[in-house]
C-alpha cells in the first residue's frame, strides 16, 4: 500500500432505520459541538447537549430518570457512590458554621464523615436516636440546618419515627436527608413522604448484583439540586457509563427481586427463630421486634430483605457459622441479588469497643442477613445445616 489508511479518524456509526433495543453504551467523554454560538446555547440551557463527561452523560441520565421514577420524583443524579451521594448533599448544601442532626446508627462511613472529616472543615454534628424525635429536637442547636436518617439502621434493623422527624424538620425549617438505601423507594417512599433531599447507595439493593459502585441523590428544591450538582461536578464525583448501563440493567428485574427477597426474609426470620442455637432473631415483620408496630406504619407492610439473628456464644460459634456455610458470602454487603452474611463485630463495627458494641446490642455471635433470591427452602436448608453446626459446638 502507497499510503497508510487514516486510521486516527474516527470512522462513523453506521446508519439502521432500526433501533437498537437495549440502551446503548455511550463511553465517549468528549462530546463535539457544530459551533460557539451552539455551545452557548447548550450551556444557557436553550439547547440540550452534552458537553463532557465529568458534567454528565446519557447513562447516568437513563438511570437517573428510572430512579426518579421509583421516587415519584424528577431530576436526580447519579454519582459515582452511595457515599459521593452523601458527600455531594453535605458539602453541596452547608457552610462552614452549619451544624447537622443525624441518626446515631447511620452507615459506617457517614458516622466516620460526620463526627471524623466534617469538623476540619467547620461543620459540626449531633448525633441522635432517630426512634425518639424528642432525641432529635433536642440535639438542634441555632446552627443546625440539616437532618440526616436512614429509615431502617444498620445493623439492628430499629424503625426510624419517620412521621415525627419529617414533622420537626418541617416545624424547625431543617432539610431533611433521608438516607433510603436499606428501605428502596418500595419500602418507603421517602420522597412522597416529604424528605426535601433523598440519597440512594444504588450499589445495593437498587443495582442488586454487587458488580456496580453508584449512588443517587435527589433534591425537591431547584436551587439545593444546582449546589449539589455543582458539587458533583466540581469535585469529580460523577459516574462512569458503564456502571450506570449496568445498573440500569439490573433494574429491570428491581420489582421481581424486591418481592422475592422480601418473601425470602420473613419465612427465614421464622426458620431461624425457631433454631436452638439461635438468641433472638431481629425482622422488623415479628411481633417480637421493638419497633414492629411503627415498622408497620412507616414500611407500610413491606418489612424488607434484611434479618438480624444473635447466636448463643460468642466469636466461635460465629466462626462456625461461617464455615459451615461458604455457599453463603459472608461479604461486608447487602442487597445481591444472592444472601450474603454480615458480622458487624469483625466488620462495620470493629471499630468500637465492646462496650459500644454492646450498648448497641451487637455481641460476637451477632449476624445480619442481606436475603436474597434463591429458592426458599434452600436457604432453609443452609440455615439449618450451618445453625446445626454451630449447636454442635454444645
Ligand atoms: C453502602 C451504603 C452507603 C454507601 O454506599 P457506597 O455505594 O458503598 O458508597 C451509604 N448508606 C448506606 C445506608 C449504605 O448501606
Amino acid at each position: 500500500m502507497s499510503q497508510r489508511p487514516n486510521l486516527v479518524r474516527r470512522t462513523p456509526f453506521p446508519d439502521s432505520v432500526s433501533r437498537a433495543v437495549v440502551t446503548p453504551l455511550q463511553p465517549s467523554v468528549v462530546y463535539a459541538s457544530p459551533d460557539p454560538d451552539a455551545l452557548d446555547d447548550q450551556y444557557e440551557g436553550r439547547a440540550k447537549g452534552y458537553t463532557y463527561g465529568r458534567e454528565g452523560h446519557p447513562n447516568a441520565d437513563v438511570l437517573a430518570q428510572m430512579i426518579d421514577r421509583m421516587e415519584g420524583g424528577e431530576g436526580g443524579i447519579v454519582t459515582g457512590s452511595g457515599m459521593s451521594a452523601v458527600t455531594a448533599t453535605i458539602l453541596g448544601l452547608l457552610s462552614q458554621g452549619d451544624h447537622i442532626v443525624g441518626a446515631d446508627q447511620l452507615y459506617g462511613r457517614s458516622l466516620r464523615m460526620m463526627t471524623q472529616d466534617l469538623p476540619r472543615w467547620g461543620i459540626t454534628s449531633t448525633l441522635a436516636d432517630p426512634t425518639d424525635p424528642r432525641a432529635m429536637e433536642a440535639a438542634i442547636t441555632p446552627a443546625t440546618k440539616m437532618i440526616l436518617v436512614e429509615v431502617v439502621s444498620n445493623p439492628t434493623l430499629r424503625i426510624a419515627d419517620m412521621e415525627g422527624i419529617t414533622r420537626l424538620a418541617k416545624d424547625r425549617g431543617l432539610i431533611l436527608v433521608v438516607d433510603n438505601t436499606f428501605t428502596t423507594p418500595y419500602g418507603y417512599a421517602a420522597y412522597e413522604k416529604g424528605a426535601d433531599i433523598v440519597i440512594h447507595s444504588v450499589t445495593k439493593l437498587l443495582a442488586g448484583h454487587s458488580d456496580v459502585t453508584l449512588g443517587y441523590v435527589l433534591a425537591r428544591d431547584p436551587g439545593r439540586r444546582k449546589a449539589i450538582y455543582d458539587s458533583v461536578v466540581t469535585l469529580g464525583l460523577t459516574p462512569s457509563p458503564w456502571d450506570c448501563w449496568m445498573a440500569e440493567r439490573g433494574l429491570y428485574s428491581f420489582d421481581m427481586r424486591h418481592a422475592r427477597a422480601q418473601e425470602n426474609a420473613a419465612a427465614l426470620a421464622e426458620t431461624i427463630s425457631a433454631h436452638p442455637a439461635v438468641e433472638s432473631v431481629l425482622y422488623p415483620g415479628r411481633a417480637d421486634h421493638p419497633d414492629h408496630n411503627r415498622a408497620a406504619a412507616v414500611l407500610d407492610g413491606q418489612f424488607g430483605n434484611m434479618v438480624s439473628f444473635r447466636l448463643h456464644g460468642g466469636r466461635a460459634a460465629a466462626v462456625a457459622l461461617t464455615r459451615a456455610a461458604p455457599q453463603l458470602a459472608f461479604a461486608p454487603t447487602l442487597g445481591d441479588v444472592g444472601t450474603t452474611l454480615s458480622h458487624p463485630a469483625s466488620s462495620s463495627h470493629r471499630g468500637l469497643t465492646e462496650a459500644g458494641r454492646a450498648r448497641l446490642g451487637i455481641t460476637e455471635g451477632f449476624f445480619r442477613v442481606s436475603v436474597g433470591c434463591e429458592p426458599i427452602d434452600l436457604l432453609r436448608a443452609d440455615f439449618t445445616a450451618a445453625l446445626d453446626a454451630v449447636a454442635a459446638l454444645g
